[in-house]
């Protein structure tokens, strides 16, 4: 199908009379008990795309009443079973990738192409734990006087918090290992963005026995804690920023429930003298501009080596300065506009910020004016220089297309910084030199890191972070140890 701006456009009219979503709880659709709702914003002209429901400690419980009471059955069903159905909601996902990915640009703001990767992407990971429940067997071992085995079993029902900026990616990403393993689930989608994710959750909405899949909307102040100091919830997953993860482990901390924590980042990218410049300048590019710099993997610190800084920084600058901005449905573009007024507001702030610490641009630095989109919440692709890396601005996460420039010559001293930051998510290392990518790569501290080219995400690739960035793995079949426990048996034989 060959993407245009007519078309794009065209399919963007339907959302001029905004639909309602209800919760999701039970197999059906219902109103919040609050009577009150949401609406889902467009960033890039700030109308209204979509209402959701505003969900209280009411709405939570019946979530809870509902996954609690579908867990025997469910969990309980034949690997094939759940096999078949993850493979059928992977198969919706495929069917409708455009209009996910056009309610993805809509309401986040990201440019259609990138929205097309991010949905095709979620349905990957449908895929990867299709075949999960057939992982779910033990082990034995066998000793002189008995066998010791082990049994797998689901933890029951578990809460799933997710933010705004990949939705349908978190969302296939966290229902995926759950529903393989036999949990039933309560979703909290972000207040923010998530239409894509409730379209979805209509659309497949019939696959799933009631009870198994719930989802509430709203504010997570008013559902953390009602959902998760709830004795029946029996594990929490959560993607989003360090404080409210440190709000979600205190109240998990309460039934002692265990966790997976997907947090921020503040990665370090690193460019060695004997790199390939002109891909590494490009990369370099990506790890700012990608989804407008609103990803927990953004390369935002930007570590260059002295030797070809010059050299570098003019590629980095010129190839920068191209990049299209603008419209995210029109298909040429690369960088749309931030997701919200508070994002948006919040990376103003850290440009001024950055001035205030004596760092100066190198690019960018303000608000972008896009003709015929003059509301919409566009900001340049900026670098910072003459920053060093104990600057707010270089340790806190901006979570926008902004990267701070460090240059360096002693390997040593370069790693000590990379690695002198509370976050350690993912990294990047370009050279030409096996044994110093290795070397590096093995002394970054992080959960992930991309040798010769940044944001290199791979189906089933380990995601998740050390330090500040969270605990626990996602995006692969192991995922389901999250979501189970092992249970000893011992067959006495003597
Ligand atoms: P956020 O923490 O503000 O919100 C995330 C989710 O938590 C939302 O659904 C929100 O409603 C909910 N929430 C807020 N307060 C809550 C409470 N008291 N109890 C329960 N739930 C509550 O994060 P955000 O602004 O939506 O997302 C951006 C953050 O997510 C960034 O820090 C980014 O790095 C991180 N992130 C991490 C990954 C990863 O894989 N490590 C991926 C994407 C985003």
């Amino acid at each position: 199908m060959e993407l245009t701006l007519e078309k794009t456009r065209s399919y963007a009219e339907r959302f001029r009379k905004p639909d309602t979503y209800g919760h999701f709880i039970n197999g059906a659709w219902v109103g919040a008990d609050s009577g009150e709702t949401i609406a889902l914003t467009n960033p890039a002209t700030l109308e209204t795309v979509a209402y959701i429901q505003s969900g209280n400690a009411v709405d939570a419980k019946r979530a809870v009443d509902a996954a609690y009471a579908a867990f025997p059955k469910w969990s309980r069903m034949y690997p094939g079973e759940r096999q078949a159905i993850l493979a059928a909601i992977a198969a919706r996902l495929r069917e409708r990738i455009f209009d996910y990915a056009m309610m993805e640009a809509l309401n986040n703001g990201k440019p259609i192409s990138q929205a097309i990767n991010d949905v095709s992407r979620a349905a990957n990971h449908l895929d990867t734990y299709a075949g999960a429940p057939y992982e779910m067997k033990g082990e034995t071992f066998d000793l002189p006087d008995a066998i010791v085995l082990t049994h797998r079993e689901p933890v029951g029902v578990v809460a799933q918090i997710i933010p705004w900026n990949v939705p349908m990616s978190m969302f296939t990403m966290k229902i995926g290992p759950a529903l393989a393993s036999g949990c039933t689930i309560i979703m909290k989608p972000s207040e923010v963005v998530c239409l894509a994710v409730m379209e979805f959750v209509r659309d497949i909405a019939d696959l799933l026995p009631p009870g198994v899949l719930n989802v509430v909307t709203g504010y997570g102040q008013a559902l953390g804690e009602p959902i998760l100091t709830d004795p029946r919830v029996r594990k929490v997953a959560f993607t989003g920023s360090r404080a409210t993860a440190r709000k979600i482990l205190e109240m998990a901390g309460q039934n002692i429930i265990p966790q997976t924590m997907e947090l921020g980042g503040k990665s370090a990218h690193i460019v060695c003298e004997d790199a390939d410049l002109e891909k590494a300048a490009a990369s370099a590019v990506t790890a700012n501009t990608y989804n407008k710099g609103e990803m927990c993997i953004a390369g935002s610190r930007l570590f260059v080596h002295r030797k070809i800084y010059a050299d570098f920084m003019v590629l980095l600058r010129e190839k920068l300065a191209v990049v299209p901005q603008g419209d995210p449905l029109d298909p040429v573009t690369v960088m749309g506009p931030q997701a919200s007024q508070t994002q948006f507001d919040k990376i103003l702030f850290y440009l001024d910020l950055g001035q205030k610490e004596g760092a100066t641009f190198l690019a960018g630095g303000q608000r972008a004016s896009i003709p015929g989109l003059e509301k919409g919440l566009f900001i340049q692709p900026t670098l910072l220089g003459n920053v060093k890396n104990e600057m707010r601005v270089m340790q806190e996460e901006i979570f926008g297309p902004v990267t701070g420039v460090l240059q360096w010559d002693d390997e040593d001293e370069m790693i000590r910084q990379a690695n002198d930051t509370e976050f350690g998510l993912a990294g990047g290392i370009w050279t030409q030199n096996l044994d110093r990518a290795h070397r590096l790569a093995r002394r970054m501290e992080t959960g992930m890191i991309w040798i010769n080219r940044y944001l290199n995400l791979k189906p089933n690739q380990w995601m998740g972070g050390v330090k500040a960035s969270g605990f626990g793995r996602e995006a692969v079949r192991s995922t389901i140890d999250h979501y189970t426990v092992m249970k000893s048996l011992v067959l006495n034989l003597e």
